[in-house]
């Protein structure tokens, strides 16, 4: 297996936990690390507290026992070292390609000229250059994705918490989405924690799956993924690829009767 991830924590679970005020115990004692440069996804029936995970680890909803720590800070603190990229890619429709992708950075207060040619760059970025004047409604699926994508990325985040972003593309769109996503990774480095109902998606893209069980969310087992990467055109085809999808069902499946 190759890996191209330094073994320095990025993101750090100890004994974590989340009750809603009002609802059950979404999450009880989860304990897990997560590296630098790495890609670990999340698998787990519906309801096992995945979303969960990732919004406290975004800081957008608050840890109630154990602790979580990103960088070695609180996730609130940690803030600007993240980017959390939703199920449903939410482009202002009113905003063309360019506004939307621009939008972090005006929140930020950046100067028009920064904005300006950091969106350009997005756009070359995810290859959407030609589009830039477009309106959410012009595009596809897979394009308004890549819109979110590069709108995340504008303000240089190191930590991507993606929450079943690609789930809404048909097979093809998804698998293109996937290889460009780990190119981009390969290229900038990034931490990514990704949610997934996928199976075949997570073994594809991470070096690491946390598979969770329900009620209470828990770690069911943290599977390392034995894949080797370097002809990314040949991944899904080959038999290894197969072995590692039908390993991880058969975790999964236990998932769903714990
Ligand atoms: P998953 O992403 O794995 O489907 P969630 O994190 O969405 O799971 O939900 C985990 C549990 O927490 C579920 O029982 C859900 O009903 C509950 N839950 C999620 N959000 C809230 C909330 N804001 N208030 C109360 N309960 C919630």
């Amino acid at each position: 297996m190759t890996t191209h991830y330094e073994i320095v924590p990025e993101i750090a679970c100890t004994r974590t936990g989340k009750q809603y005020r009002q609802g059950a115990e979404a999450l009880r004692d989860i304990n897990f690390t997560v590296y630098k440069g790495e890609i670990l996804s999340i698998l787990g029936p519906s309801g096992c507290g995945k979303s969960t995970l990732l919004k406290m680890i975004a800081g957008l909803t608050s840890v109630t026992s154990g602790e979580i720590t990103v960088n070695g800070m609180t996730p609130v603190n940690a803030r600007e070292l993240v980017s959390f990229i939703f199920q449903d890619a939410t482009l202002l429709p009113w905003r063309t390609v360019k506004r939307n992708i621009d939008l972090g950075l005006e929140l930020e207060g950046a100067t028009r000229e920064r904005r300006d040619g950091k969106t350009e760059e997005m756009l070359a970025l995810v290859g959407l250059s030609d589009v830039a004047g477009r309106y959410p409604r012009e595009l596809s699926g897979g394009m308004k994705m890549r819109v979110s994508i590069a709108r995340a990325l504008a303000t240089r985040p190191r930590i991507l918490l993606m929450d079943e972003p690609f789930a809404a593309l048909d097979e093809m769109t998804r698998n293109r989405m996937n290889d460009e996503l780990l190119r981009l990774q390969k290229q900038h480095g990034w931490t990514i924690v990704f949610v997934t109902h996928s199976v075949a998606e997570a073994v594809f893209l991470s070096s690491r799956i946390l598979v969770l069980a329900p009620n209470p969310g828990r770690v069911l087992e943290m599977v390392n993924v034995e894949l080797d990467r370097s002809n990314l055109a040949e991944v899904r085809s080959s038999d290894a690829f197969e072995q590692e999808v039908s390993r991880v069902s058969r975790i999964l499946r236990g998932a769903h009767l714990a």
